[in-house]
């Protein structure tokens, strides 16, 4: 889906130099731009679109950007000094994300032969500083990549800021669809949708259980039997799973159906996340109307999530966000992403440990091996029937968990690093899980996210860095805390004290 979005370079000059040397910033940033391409290290295509010699030529592009609908995010880069009051205007225009790129055509100075010809093409060391004074000056929210354009460390940083810029505008068309509100009294999950949608971007809407039984009677039987099918060749289970004269069976057959429903809720809404809650799409549905969903669809929400559709469980909204956005800007990478739930501790001195699972909604994406398709009594709800679900543990290694929480007067994102461990089996407890330890210790880990006030839920991904985080809060304007190996408690609630005076004397921010 990066293949719908680009990124436009901008490059920065003025024509003090001559035209001669314009032409030659352009034969340059071409060539700059082809080899960022060529890398295939950046997953959005970066479009060049020329010099900016002028006011008038940094609005217009400026001005296009933010009209251009492809266009996710702008990268400037000032080749020669371009003095930064032409930039004004343009950047007081600009409404998309942007990366200012400290770099320089040639890499290595060449001593013997340097004249002031050769100067005047290779000015961004102090170009750069010019520009980056004025978007300090302008309190602009950007992100600076200094390093040469050939080396991968630098289109790596890049690559980071291109994913979140496309997944930032992925959230800024996003419809999360709640099937129920929150859990009754709890706080964390809830928030300020009206404030989300102005910071973050995404819409999050009500849909009623009356609306969703249409979809539900419209699917066919034959569509039921098939999406069972493809269940049994795509999941181990076992044999007796495929008897169609058990209770075991129809449950399986009923959580297709769910599947069958709820995606096709999600289609014709046009939305990219859904929030569920027992009370409203479980079991007390089917007391009530005679016909329904006849438990909480855990499997349809594992494999909704595993197509990208974000997923926050008891109306959880920011997560299920967050966890599209986490999904998006990690496509095509390998390891996986997945909403969670810190579920129970174990105690184990320096390996001491959180147990993340839920009832039954977690990604297979995770999974360390094939997941297993099982049905179970589920002991939540109010009829407490069996369901299926899939079952595994998650693969082992370094991860970063995220949660998005209202503050009243702001958002504040928490990142934590953590690292999974091999979980022990859990014969009696048959549900997805992962099992990790978070940096720098539990006992710091899991204060510090305590004392931000982070969820009991949270977005986890193997495969994104902290840098994803950093730079999705950057982009919206949040606040931003990251807890790592580094973290003290001491120096963190320094930082929570003073990002309280900062948001109260930044009340734009808020
Ligand atoms: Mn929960």
């Amino acid at each position: 889906m990066f293949d719908n979005y680009e990124i436009w370079w901008v490059t920065g000059a003025q024509l003090l130099y001559g035209g001669d040397a314009v032409v030659a910033v352009d034969g340059h940033s071409k060539e700059m731009v082809a080899g960022l391409n060529q890398s295939g290290n950046i997953p959005v295509k970066i479009v060049y679109k020329g010099t900016a010699n002028s006011s008038k030529e940094v609005e217009a592009v400026m001005k296009a950007a933010n009209n251009d609908e492809k266009c996710v995010g702008i990268i400037t880069w000032m080749h020669t000094f371009s003095p930064a009051k032409m930039w004004i205007h343009g950047l007081q225009q600009l409404k998309k994300p942007l990366l200012h790129f400290h770099t320089q055509y040639n890499k290595e100075i060449p001593w013997d032969t340097m004249d002031m010809d050769f100067m005047n093409l290779n000015q961004s060391a102090h170009g750069d500083r010019e520009f980056g004074h004025i978007c300090a000056r302008m309190r602009l929210r950007r992100k600076v990549v200094a390093g040469y354009w050939q080396d991968s460390e630098a289109q790596e940083h890049i690559a980071v800021w291109a994913r979140v810029c496309a997944a930032w505008a992925d959230a800024q068309d996003c419809l999360i669809l709640r099937f129920g509100d929150q859990m009754n009294n709890v706080a964390v999950t809830d928030g300020d949708k009206v404030a989300a949608e102005q910071v973050m971007g995404y819409h999050v809407d009500y849909m009623p259980f009356s609306d969703v039984m249409p979809f539900f009677d419209a699917v066919k039987d034959a569509d039921v039997d098939a999406l069972v099918s493809e269940y049994f060749k795509l999941y181990k289970h076992d044999k007796s799973l495929e008897d169609k004269s058990t209770v075991a069976f129809k449950k399986v057959w009923n959580s297709a159906k769910a599947e069958l429903t709820l995606r096709a809720v999600l289609k014709a809404k046009g939305a990219k996340g859904f929030t569920t809650n027992f009370d409203d799409l479980g079991d007390a549905n089917v007391e009530q109307t005679g016909h329904g969903f006849d438990q909480i669809p855990g499997l349809a929400s594992q494999r909704l999530m595993e197509e990208g559709y974000g997923f926050g469980a008891e109306g959880d909204w920011k997560t299920a966000a967050l966890y599209r956005t986490t999904w998006f800007m990690t496509q095509g990478m390998p390891k996986g992403c997945s909403f969670l739930e810190d579920y129970t501790l174990n105690f184990d001195g320096r390996r001491s440990a959180i147990l993340q699972s839920h009832m039954l909604e977690i990604c297979p994406k995770i999974a360390a091996d094939a997941p297993r398709l099982e049905v179970h009594h589920l002991g939540i709800g109010i009829r407490k029937t069996p369901t299926a679900r899939l079952v595994f543990t998650s693969k082992e290694g370094k991860g970063v968990a995220a949660t998005v929480v209202d503050m009243g007067n702001r958002f504040r994102l928490i990142a934590t690093d953590v690292e999974c461990i091999k979980p022990k089996p859990l014969p009696k407890l048959p549900v997805a899980s992962a099992l990790w330890i978070p940096e720098p210790d539990f006992k710091t880990g899991a204060a510090a996210w305590i004392l931000a006030g982070g969820t009991h839920h949270s977005s986890f991904s193997y495969d994104i860095t902290p840098e994803f985080w950093e730079d999705y809060a950057e982009i919206a304007g949040i606040e931003y805390l990251h807890i790592n190996e580094k973290t003290n408690l001491e120096d963190f609630k320094k930082e929570l004290r003073m990002n309280e005076v900062y948001y109260m004397l930044n009340k734009s921010l808020c």
